[in-house]
Formats: C-alpha cells, sequence, structure tokens
C-alpha cells in the first residue's frame, strides 16, 4: 500500500507541457537548482514536480503494451506492495496513512491523489488476492461496505464536486498492483486525473487527512 497505485487512470499517464519543460531542463541542466532557476520555479517546487513525473513514468512502464496478444494478464509485481507494507516494509513513500480497518479490509490514503484535492483511498483486501474474480463471500460483503463507508467519509470530510469509485482487473483494465482494491476519489470538476502535475502527499499531512477521514467514517457507519 504504498505505494500506490495511484493509477487509477490508463495506460497513457501523459505529462503536462509543464512536466516536460521540466524533463528537458533536467537534461540540460543537470541540478534542480539551475532548473528551478530557468523555468522560475521554486526548488522544491521543482522537486516535487520531478516526483510526480517519476510517479507517472513508473505507473506507464507497468503497464506497458503487455496483453497485447489479448490474454488476461494481471500485472507482474514482486513482492507485493500492499503485502509488503502490511509487513511492515514501506517503499519510497513511506508507511502508509491507514484511516479504516477490520478482519479483511484496509483502506488508506494513497501518497499521490488525482482527484485534485484531498482524501484519495485505496480500499483492499487484507489477504493478497489479485484480482476481484479471486474474492470469497466474505471478503465480497466487507469491501463492499467498506467501499460505501469510504465514499460516505470522504464526501463528508472534503465536500468534494463528485466521488469517483474504480476498480481495475487485469493489464488491459490498467491494474497495476496485483492485489485486490478500489479506488474511492473525492474529485473536483474537470479531467481524470488532472491535467496539472500529480502530487506526493507528506506521510505526515496523510496521516492529519486520516485521521479527518476517520472522524466522518465512524459517524457514516450504518
Ligand atoms: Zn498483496
Amino acid at each position: 500500500m504504498t505505494a500506490t497505485d495511484s493509477s487509477a487512470a490508463g495506460p497513457a499517464h501523459p505529462l503536462s507541457a509543464a512536466e516536460w519543460a521540466v524533463l528537458d531542463a533536467m537534461h540540460t541542466a543537470g541540478d534542480l537548482a539551475t532548473v528551478g532557476l530557468r523555468l522560475g520555479l521554486d526548488q522544491a517546487v521543482a522537486r516535487q514536480m520531478l516526483a510526480g513525473i517519476a510517479e507517472k513514468l513508473r505507473l506507464a512502464s507497468l503497464v506497458g503494451d503487455r496483453a497485447s496478444d489479448g490474454a488476461f494478464e494481471v500485472p507482474a509485481r514482486d513482492p507485493c506492495p500492499f503485502c509488503e507494507n502490511y509487513a511492515g516494509r514501506y517503499g519510497t513513500h513511506g508507511p502508509p496513512a491507514v484511516v479504516a480497518e477490520d478482519e479483511l479490509t484496509f483502506a488508506f490514503l494513497t501518497p499521490v491523489p488525482l482527484g485534485g484535492m484531498p482524501g484519495h483511498l485505496l480500499v483492499a483486501t487484507r489477504r493478497h488476492v489479485e484480482t476481484i474474480f479471486d474474492l470469497t463471500p466474505e471478503e465480497e460483503a466487507a469491501l463492499a461496505y467498506a467501499v460505501t463507508a469510504a465514499a460516505r467519509a470522504v464526501r463528508a470530510a472534503f465536500d468534494p464536486a463528485g466521488v469517483l469509485v474504480q476498480q481495475h482487473n487485469g493489464v488491459a483494465a490498467f491494474q497495476t498492483v496485483p492485489h485486490v482494491h478500489f479506488h474511492v476519489v473525492p474529485k473536483t470538476a474537470g479531467p481524470f486525473p488532472p491535467a496539472e502535475p500529480a502530487r506526493v502527499v507528506p506521510f505526515e499531512e496523510r496521516v492529519r487527512q486520516a485521521e479527518l477521514i476517520r472522524r466522518h467514517w465512524t459517524l457514516a457507519g450504518r
């Protein structure tokens, strides 16, 4: 769970013009201070844009053009980043900010929200289950409850213009993490993912957001 399948969107993950400008400047300048000066960006902003670019490219490389033979294919990713996090082994984004959990499911904030606002949640099984076709009836029910509770909670916490729920099975359907999960994405109006660069939310900020959502999660319970 880092990590982040923040892949809700599709295989292209196109870079914005501003992101291409940062990449091009990096090629010739070679360091962030110079890139910032050339583009009139604060160095911290340039660093954050680079992190967003790296995330997009990582996701694009996972999807690639596999599954072109028409076969159902689950993305190869070993070890599974969600199971790694459950075991206390964290990737580049650090530990997950968990909002809610029960015996069968976890809900946590993705480090790279794609809805144009805070609160993009992933709701995943505790057990390593590759796709929706491999769930037990108990997991199906628990996920349905957790996804609905998550949608209510992010709506109550952030008052979004909309809440997008998305789930992917197979590379052809843009699955990038081989561990079943639903995206629950509070959204501003506009394209998905938004045109502006994705921002990596620092862990401490995610923990604060998780606490806010958790308060509403309780209220939203049946
Ligand atoms: Zn797993």
